[in-house]
């Protein structure tokens, strides 16, 4: 993708939430290198015709359209074609003719749309971490050495660091974790926080789901799982580590003890940014810290008492099989029931463990069997939560 070649192709997945825009500002920021020729969103209709003018983007896919919402998006002009339904987004996915396709929607609804950009052989600048979790080895295994790259901060560390010497020569991942808004409360403080409580996110500003996952630290449980499956390690060797400024996005420690670490503003463009431009580096989208401005930077180990879906995230990596894709489902399912003040907070873990307990793990063999298994767990989960509400 240098000076003199042809702009890459960018289609963007999930593009009207928090990760979909800000990849939309490194696209502007770097026109020269980034042409946006496809834009898929949920149920944002609005939010994708602002950005389809924006970018004069013809190709467009709405999860989930209306008939008023369909006839809008129709009348935007007639050269703009827009298809909608969940298919309709995985066909743009493959069909885009992207050579990176951002992969921003939130949950497993990603599994199938990252499987049609993998196929499609374009590069796949990863945000979502729940299809690598529900379905990592049909994800990985559908990919080509180097095709998805990481847009995680962490994993886009972990990554970087790995510029530095090879998987095979990991002996350990230090994930890093900012603690969430919650880091040093009890079981009882944290079960009397409300979603608005946690939505006042200090570091990021990110959509609501994962907001909630980094307050409950189901994320970095999340995190840990993505880790495994896009770095070829086991979960043992991924450690978590406390680090509230969330200025080290995560660190490589090599075989011979040696550790590489990434450090940077706390700002998701950077690392969507280098989804793109890898193994280029251009111009920064956000200004870097002065280091000598920064203060200390400090270090802790998480609190599994208070934060029990960091240890069940953990469990189900270690059980494996179909196991983080009933952990995830229930999760999604116990997130947006707190999210919409059905449960406490420290509900969700227990919404997460009883579907855990009610899942006999096997070998993931087909997407068919994932999607079962989660279909299922999401049943389960809502009566868990039905059952709690009451
Ligand atoms: P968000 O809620 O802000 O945005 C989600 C986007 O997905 C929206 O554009 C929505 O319209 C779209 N969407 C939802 N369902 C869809 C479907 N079925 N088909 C197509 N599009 C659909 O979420 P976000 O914070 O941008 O996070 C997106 C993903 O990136 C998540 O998996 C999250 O874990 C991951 N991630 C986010 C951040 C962050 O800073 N926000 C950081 C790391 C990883
Ligand atoms: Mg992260």
């Amino acid at each position: 993708m240098g000076e003199t070649s042809r702009r890459a192709r960018v289609c963007i997945l999930g593009a009207t939430g928090s990760i979909g825009r800000q990849a939309l500002d490194v696209c502007a920021q770097h026109a020269e290198h980034l042409e946006v020729v496809g834009l898929a969103a949920g149920s944002d209709a609005k939010g994708l015709m602002d950005a389809a003018r924006r970018f004069d983007v013809r190709n467009l896919a709405l999860a989930e359209g209306s008939p008023e919402t369909r006839a809008q998006v129709c009348a935007l002009d007639a050269a703009t074609s827009c298809e909608f339904g969940a298919r309709a987004v995985e066909e743009l996915a493959g069909n885009s003719g992207a050579d990176v396709v951002v992969v921003a929607i939130v949950g497993a609804a990603a599994i199938a749309p990252t499987l049609a950009a993998l196929k499609s052989g374009a590069r796949v600048a990863l945000a979502n971490k729940e299809c690598l979790v529900a379905a990592g080895s049909l994800v990985t295994a559908a990919a080509a050495p180097g095709q998805i790259i990481p847009v995680d901060s962490e994993h886009s560390a972990i990554f970087q660091c790995l510029q530095a010497g090879r998987e095979d020569e990991i002996s350990r991942i230090w994930l890093t974790c900012s603690g969430g808004p919650f880091r040093g409360y009890t079981r009882d403080e944290l079960s009397r926080v409300s979603a608005a409580d946690a939505l006042r996110h200090p570091t990021w500003n990110m959509g609501p789901k994962i907001t909630i996952d980094s307050a409950d630290l189901m994320n970095k449980g999340l995190e840990v799982i993505e880790a495994t499956w896009l770095f070829g390690v086991a979960a043992s060797k991924v450690a978590v580590l406390v680090h509230p400024q969330s200025l080290i996005h995560s660190m490589v420690e090599f075989e011979d003890g040696e550790t590489i670490a990434q450090l940077g503003a706390p700002d998701m463009r950077g690392a969507i940014q280098y989804a793109m431009s890898y193994p280029e580096r251009w111009e920064a989208p956000a200004p870097s810290p002065d280091w000598r401005e920064m203060g200390p930077l400090t270090f802790d180990a998480p609190d599994l008492d208070t934060f029990r879906c960091l240890g069940l995230a953990m469990e189900a990596a270690h059980v494996g099989g179909t196991m983080p894709a009933a952990m995830n489902a229930a999760n999604e399912i116990a997130n947006a029931a707190f999210r919409a003040a059905r449960i406490r907070m420290t509900e969700i873990d227990e919404v997460v463990e009883v579907v855990m307990d009610a899942t006999s793990p096997a070998t993931v063999e087909s997407l068919e069997q994932i999607f079962e298994v989660d279909a299922r767990a999401r049943r389960a989960a809502e009566a868990c939560v039905e059952e709690l509400a009451r």
